[in-house]
């Protein structure tokens, strides 16, 4: 991908997310973009980090060793979005900044490991399973609360609030619900817990549905496809 039609697509994703923002009353600056790059050579990483991305999402603990340690510009904000295995736990610390797919007590307790062996503190996100669906990672929105007042407990992670991935339909009623439930979820969730509202962290969204999940409340959307292009693998 050239640099121009790299620009040209931010451009454009900035855009509809300005347009989704205002629709709601919402301002732009809430809601942060993170670039999806998975299955993309680090060349295409350095293209949009030149276009202005400061945000990267990776879903795979390999890749993530190897993509952040050749790609590693000052003030880039690196996401794990992958379902996390716990052998593979060991390749994140200094590695990502935000891993948003904690799903159960057993990872939290091997993020708080691995990450306080090397001294460090890392945010966390519960993955919430919004939809139902058996093909996906995630605890169910009533588990949530107990699995985030888990990590809240853990002494080096920070529980900053909750993900999900929107349902597998083209029904954007049901996008929305799915995406407005977890808002609802969110709030309540960082209430109980006391969690400063400024603070909390609602990642939603992707190429598909990215306007409707800022319009319900997003704080962070994961676009992949429509600012990288299609993956082939
Ligand atoms: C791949 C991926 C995305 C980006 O998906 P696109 O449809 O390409 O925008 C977002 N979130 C997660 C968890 C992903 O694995």
């Amino acid at each position: 991908m050239s640099t121009s039609s790299f620009s040209q697509r931010l451009d454009q994703i900035l855009k509809r997310m300005a347009v989704a923002a205002a629709s709601v009353g919402r301002s732009v600056d809430d809601v942060t973009l993170i670039g999806v790059s998975k299955r993309k050579p680090i060349e295409d990483m350095q293209l949009a980090y030149s276009a202005g991305l400061r945000h990267f999402g990776e879903n795979r603990a390999q890749e993530v060793r190897d993509k952040f340690a050749a790609f590693s510009p000052e003030n880039i904000t690196r996401h794990f979005i992958g379902h996390l295995q716990s052998n593979k736990v060991k390749y994140l610390p200094g590695r990502v900044d935000i891993i948003h797919t904690v799903d159960s007590t057993n990872i939290a307790d091997q993020i708080d490991q691995k990450f306080g062996e090397h001294g460090l503190r890392i945010a966390v996100l519960v993955e919430v399973n919004i939809s139902g669906e058996s093909s996906k990672e995630g605890v169910g929105p009533e588990q949530a609360f107990s699995l985030a007042s888990y990590c809240l407990e853990k002494p080096n992670l920070e529980f900053k609030g909750l993900m999900t991935i929107g349902p597998l339909t083209d029904d954007q009623t049901i996008i929305r619900q799915s995406f407005r439930h977890m808002r609802l979820l969110n709030d309540d969730i960082g209430q109980q817990l006391g969690l400063d509202k400024a603070g909390l962290i609602l990642s939603m969204g992707m190429s598909g549905d990215f306007e409707i999940a800022i319009e319900e409340g997003a704080s962070h959307i994961r676009v992949g496809t429509a600012l990288f292009g299609e993956r082939e693998y």
